[in-house]
């Protein structure tokens, strides 16, 4: 049995709630302390219960309250032995609260397997999530597309997946210098909502039934927006959303539903 459910999603802060009867792990704690035990009293988590937390890349809506998190509740760290050195300079926190992983490893009865993903960051992972017959998957923070990430998502039945911006609405942005426009748009910054919907029609040909839109920009896109976009999309494709696949859109700052795989 796994469950995965968002406590926050956007370019403001990331933290996903992944979890096994016995096993309760977070991916990212991108929210001050304060702002992380709210939501997760909110959705009936228990701090206390979480066993480590792995992490996306170094980015502070990734990292913000993970060194106040593990220290609070006296937790492990999880990550891959290239994102290590990174890591603890960021956080900041003494070695014993890190655990180097190869790809594959184990925490608890959660086999969690990472992959990467082009960004602009040190380091950046995309994660699968395996217990028993049920698999879940995260990747946000995508500059493209690769078929590294799309040969690893097929593989779950729910996946988290960044759906960041609609590219008109930013390209007109006023307030968004044309630098950070080029970052945005790059192929080591988001991925956007049209792309994401033409990911999903590929995944929707493996074995997944149900996407998260995640890691929505604020100023660039908007729930609906990338609801549509990506509804639309699979449309073209002959892909009925509510009916070959679903699609939910995680919120800012919000708790989403949350979803279990038997
Ligand atoms: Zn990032
Ligand atoms: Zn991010």
């Amino acid at each position: 049995m796994l469950k995965i459910q968002t406590l926050s999603s956007g370019s403001a802060g990331n933290i996903t709630y992944i979890g096994s009867s016995s096993t309760h792990i977070l991916v990212d704690a991108g929210l001050p302390l304060s702002m992380i035990l709210k939501l997760m009293n909110q959705a009936h988590i228990d701090p206390h219960s979480i066993n480590a937390i792995v992490i996306t890349h170094e980015h502070s809506d990734h990292l913000k309250g993970v060194a106040d998190f593990v220290t609070h509740y006296n937790i492990p760290i999880y990550c891959h032995q290239q994102s290590v050195k990174i890591l603890k300079r960021s956080l900041k926190l003494p070695p014993h609260y890190f655990i180097e992983t190869e790809s594959t490893f184990e925490i608890g009865d959660i086999t969690v397997n990472s992959f990467t993903v082009p960004h602009d960051s040190q380091f950046c992972l995309g994660y699968t999530f395996q217990q028993d017959n049920a698999t879940v998957g995260i990747a946000t923070d995508i500059g493209q597309m690769t078929d590294t990430i799309l040969s690893n998502l097929a593989a779950c039945q729910i996946v988290v997946l960044e759906s960041n911006h609609d590219i008109q609405k930013l390209t007109a942005n006023p307030k968004y210098p044309d630098w950070l426009k080029r970052r945005i748009l790059g192929n080591r910054g988001h991925l956007s909502n049209i792309d994401c919907g033409r990911a999903i029609a590929k995944l929707y040909q493996a074995n997944v039934s149900q996407v998260i839109l995640a890691h929505l920009s604020e100023k660039n896109n908007t729930p609906t927006l990338a609801y549509q976009t990506v509804k639309q999309y699979l449309q073209t494709q002959n892909i009925i959303e509510g009916k070959d696949i679903f699609i939910d859109v995680a919120l800012q700052s919000q708790i989403g539903n949350c979803y279990c795989i038997e």
